[in-house]
């Protein structure tokens, strides 16, 4: 009996994994999560000049124009990174030490993000990154995430 209930002690310990930090969905950032519910990453544009945006903004902040969510290719370089030895985040501590990179993407707004699979040792900034949208255990929302691109650095940075 009491090897049971430690079976099932355990059994709800593994599967009790808090859920990650909701993010905060506003009117501004409605279409970035409507498009990750469809599976595609959409950052926002101006219509009328192409400017991608580094938030998004009901109106370019350039010219003025409408904007839209449009789909990014999802590869980009580290632009700065941290390494995260404490669990702090409790949804992430299975994962420590993880890394979270703040990405610039090709098209040239930046996203932070998990860098998955890697613990920091060799990452560098100019590390070439493709975006995944991974959903954590408990989320209702994927999160942006990242993978290492083999190549290493983009040169010039
Ligand atoms: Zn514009």
């Amino acid at each position: 009996m009491s090897r049971t209930e430690t079976t099932e002690q355990e059994t709800a310990m593994t599967k009790h994994v808090p859920a990650p930090p909701a993010p905060l969905i506003d009117a501004d950032s409605i279409g970035f999560w409507e498009a990750t519910r469809e599976g595609r990453l959409a950052l926002c544009r101006c219509t009328d000049c192409g400017t991608w945006l580094p938030r998004p903004l009901e109106r370019c902040n350039r010219c003025a124009g409408p904007t839209e969510f449009a789909d990014v290719a999802g590869t980009g370089t580290v632009y700065s990174h941290i390494v995260v030895h404490h669990p702090s985040v409790p949804a992430f501590a299975s994962l420590v030490p993880y890394v979270v990179a703040l990405v610039e993407f090709d098209e040239g707004p930046r996203l932070p993000g998990i860098l998955l699979g890697e613990s920091g040792a060799d990452i560098a900034v100019g590390q070439r990154v493709a975006a995944e949208l991974t959903l954590f255990p408990g989320a209702e929302e994927r999160a942006v995430t990242y993978r290492r691109l083999p190549g290493g650095t983009e040169s010039g940075r």
